[in-house]
């Protein structure tokens, strides 16, 4: 069929130049976005490519390699990954962990000395979609033990053996709002929950006497087995000795709630209360790096699937139960301000992991020894915080009804956003319609204030506005009208005490609750098209444009990063 010769030929035209690519060209294409060569999609795709070697690729061979595996290279190739726009977000990332990492505050968990010696400098942040696009900055491949992040798992691993009702009898859902490691119970004597102490030496209790005829190590290796397929084998899952040896040494307060839970409930089938006791402590010995972390979670992110295999790991209604539970009890006693300001499952531990999911979406890791006074990476939950300032990541982000506060959703590609946004506002303003009126009226005057920055403005000045009113608000402007336009707010400037620019900021910042995101968004856009047009963005410029994105209440990082983009560009040339 022609169509779908045509499709293939824009396929290949993406990465081709006069008429051949390279297998270093297709890498660059898949690694642009996020993916490996080793993704589990493209095997056959790599053994062909290696077989071309360096050879040049004509659309003949590239059709031959990519054939069985059309469907993830059209998706690659035409950027429809669950993040489109991959280097863009990653470079947002990358300013977050850049803005985090001088922070010093808190300090390492002391109780044992491998935690207290552990280098408090550590600082690496991992992220994996659920398209498998990965991201690692930092010390991303430092082992660590995972401490309390292992209890979400091996909670998920008790509802796999032994089922909800069974687990549940003997372990309630509710967050305790107190210390991770407090003896107290609920009213029926159960745990509050699996992510607590008591909750998660219950659960090891419950495994436990789930299989009888295995010692705890052995368990324990079931259980890793488990993080090994939650990772998609990315790394090795270890076990550190010397970890479960100083916990077992110093774990008093955890012996105390063991016999506790016996005395009160019991624990499951009699089980032995020291067999549980190393279970729980040897999961919290399990040491893994921010990099695998992450993995895991985009696994829960992704219902259970690993992104990296394809593997079904975990059940779909096995990981919502996880999910919930790492929400409203993932964070220690701090978890209910957590979900107020961050509104994500997470779960961190006392080594300083934080490992958090963002449902259907990603998953992430982060690693930062200092703890704050609950148990949590400083490090670690400034990030997220950040993360969740500039993303739609929060839960209850949906709700924003067309105002998100300039939030960005990086699942959506910013050129297939502004592309669908443009046609309607055009569509609207050829009708004379009130809203889109009252957009070009404010893009247009601030773009004259841009210009109007250095006190005058210039003839070619005056032909970039009409041409970016015309290229994005799809409005043409006679060059006398704007002249006279532009001459008139010149001549207020000189008259009035108040300068012009400060009336249209105020005007905007009293407008902009009127306004949705994407119409803010192209005021500023157009500005800083002006603003850019002579090819670098003078000091006067910036300010305007800091001012005029603080009125419209758009983040100034949003900013930054159009600015970054430009600079880019212009670098590129
Ligand atoms: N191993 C610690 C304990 O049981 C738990 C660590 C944590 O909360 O991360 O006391």
């Amino acid at each position: 069929m022609p169509e779908d010769t045509d499709r293939l030929r824009a396929l290949f035209d993406a990465v081709a130049t006069d008429g051949f690519t390279s297998a270093e060209a297709i890498h660059n294409c898949i690694s642009e976005c996020g993916l490996s060569i080793d993704d589990h999609r493209l095997r056959t795709m790599r053994t062909r490519l290696q077989a071309q070697q360096q050879r040049p690729i004509d659309q003949e061979a590239f059709t031959d390699i990519v054939r069985d595996e059309l469907l993830t290279v059209s998706r690659i190739v035409r950027r429809q990954l669950v993040v489109p726009d991959w280097p863009e977000f990653c470079q947002a990332i990358r300013r977050i962990y850049d803005e985090v990492a001088p922070d010093r505050s808190g300090a390492n968990a002391n109780y044992i000395p491998i935690l207290r010696d552990a280098d408090p400098e550590k600082w690496g942040v991992a992220l994996c979609s659920v398209d498998g696009q990965r991201f690692c900055l930092g010390d991303v491949d430092v082992y660590h033990s995972i401490q309390s992040v292992s209890k979400p798992l091996t909670y998920a691993y008790a509802l796999s053996k032994e089922g909800e009702e069974f687990t549940h009898a003997h372990v309630g859902m509710e967050p305790s709002g107190r210390p991770f490691n407090d003896l107290s119970l609920l009213p029926d004597l159960r745990p509050f929950n699996p992510c607590v102490n008591a909750g998660a030496i219950m659960i090891a209790g419950i495994v436990a006497s789930g299989s009888p005829d295995r010692s705890a190590r052995e368990v324990t290796q079931d259980i890793m087995d488990l993080w090994t397929a939650l990772c998609g084998g990315v790394g090795e899952v270890r076990f550190s000795e010397e970890t479960m040896l100083s916990e077992r040494a110093t774990a008093h307060n955890n012996f105390a709630i063991a016999y506790l839970l016996q005395g009160r409930k019991g624990l499951p089938r009699n089980v032995d209360l020291h067999k549980t006791l190393d279970i729980y402590l040897s999961c919290c010995s399990i040491e893994m790096t921010a990099s695998m972390l992450s993995v895991a979670a985009a696994t829960l992110a992704n219902g259970g699937v690993c992104p990296v295999t394809g593997v079904q790991v975990l059940p779909t209604e096995l990981v919502k139960r996880t999910l919930a539970v790492m929400q409203f009890a993932g964070m220690y006693d701090n978890a209910g301000a957590f979900t107020f300001s961050v509104g994500l499952p997470a779960k961190s531990g006392v080594a300083g992991a934080v490992m958090a999911v963002v449902p259907n979406l990603m998953g992430f890791a982060t690693f930062s020894p200092r703890l704050d006074a609950y148990g949590n990476s400083v490090r670690g939950v400034a990030f997220c915080r950040q993360l969740v300032d500039r993303f739609t990541f929060h839960v209850y982000d949906s709700l924003s009804g067309g105002r998100t506060g300039c939030k960005q959703d990086p699942r959506e590609s910013q050129r297939n956003r502004k592309h669908r946004d443009l046609s309607d506002l055009r569509w609207a303003l050829s009708y004379g319609d009130r809203y889109a009126s009252k957009v070009r009226d404010l893009a247009l005057t601030s773009m004259i204030d841009i210009c109007l920055g250095d006190g005058d403005i210039e003839d070619s000045e005056l032909a970039v506005i009409a041409s970016t009113l015309e290229d994005i608000v799809g409005s043409p402007i006679e060059v006398s009208e704007l002249e006279s336009l532009a001459r008139n707010r010149q001549a207020q400037a000189l008259a009035s005490a108040i300068p012009p620019f400060e009336g249209l900021v105020a005007r905007l910042a009293q407008e902009q609750v009127h306004l949705d995101d994407n119409a803010r968004e192209l005021i500023l856009e157009s500005a800083f098209r002006v603003a850019c047009a002579d090819g670098e963005v003078e000091p006067q410029e910036h300010e305007r444009l800091l001012k005029i994105a603080e009125a419209l209440a758009i983040h100034a990082g949003v900013l930054q990063l159009e600015i970054d983009r430009f600079q880019r560009k212009l670098a590129k040339r």
